[in-house]
């Protein structure tokens, strides 16, 4: 059964930085927008695991152009992200050959993993590729990467929730927030 309850925040969270409303409101927004662009095509949805699996799933309930999805999963090398070093750890099923690919990421960042991402896809011939990313951090950028489709603009630092993890917690989280400092940093 459905319920309004108010949301109740996790004894983790600082403060919440973008609510579960608000996420949902922008995601009927930009499904529009996105509706509207491929009309008539039928775009093939790309999700980045596993950050954007609980915004691609509510994406897709809000769309309504015929659309396949596939999904592909990325990894940054240990103590290697500022060198852009992305290894592949899970490929599409499907040839995307001819294909209106639309790229869905929880959120950009210094760029380097969708920078990786758009080249790979690139040599496999799409009709056309854009991004879709619930989040963006534009301050923290490396590599030019402009998603077309973006849920918020958020400041340089370090969230969780909807999807987005601390050490593989908090994806399950309904809205996006801040941790409190105690959680990452070690005590004593
Ligand atoms: P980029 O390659 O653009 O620097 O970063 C992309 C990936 O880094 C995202 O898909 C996400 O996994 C991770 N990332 C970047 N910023 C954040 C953040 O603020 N919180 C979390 N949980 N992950 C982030």
């Amino acid at each position: 059964m459905m319920t309004n309850s108010p949301t109740v925040l996790h004894p983790d969270v600082e403060r919440v930085l973008i609510s579960e409303a608000d996420i949902q409101k922008r995601i009927v927004e930009l499904a529009a927008e996105i509706d509207r662009d491929y009309e008539g095509l039928a775009p093939v949805f790309i999700g980045i695991l596993k950050g954007s699996v609980l915004f691609l799933s509510d994406l897709l309930k809000r769309l309504s152009v015929d659309c396949r999805i596939d999904f592909m999963c990325v990894s940054s090398y240990e103590g290697d992200r500022s060198t852009g070093v992305v290894r592949l750890t899970l490929d599409l099923r499907d040839n995307i050959e001819g294909r209106d690919i639309l790229v869905v990421e929880d959120i950009v960042d210094t760029g380097l993993t969708l920078g990786y991402l758009k080249q790979n896809l690139m040599t496999r011939k799409p009709r056309s590729l854009e991004i879709v990313s619930l989040l963006d951090k534009p301050e923290a950028r490396k590599v030019l990467i402009e998603p077309k489709y973006r849920g918020f603009q958020i400041p340089n630092e370090f969230v969780v929730g909807y999807g987005l993890d601390f050490d593989e917690r908090y994806r399950n989280l309904p809205y996006i927030g801040v941790l409190k400092p105690s959680t990452y940093q070690p005590q004593g």
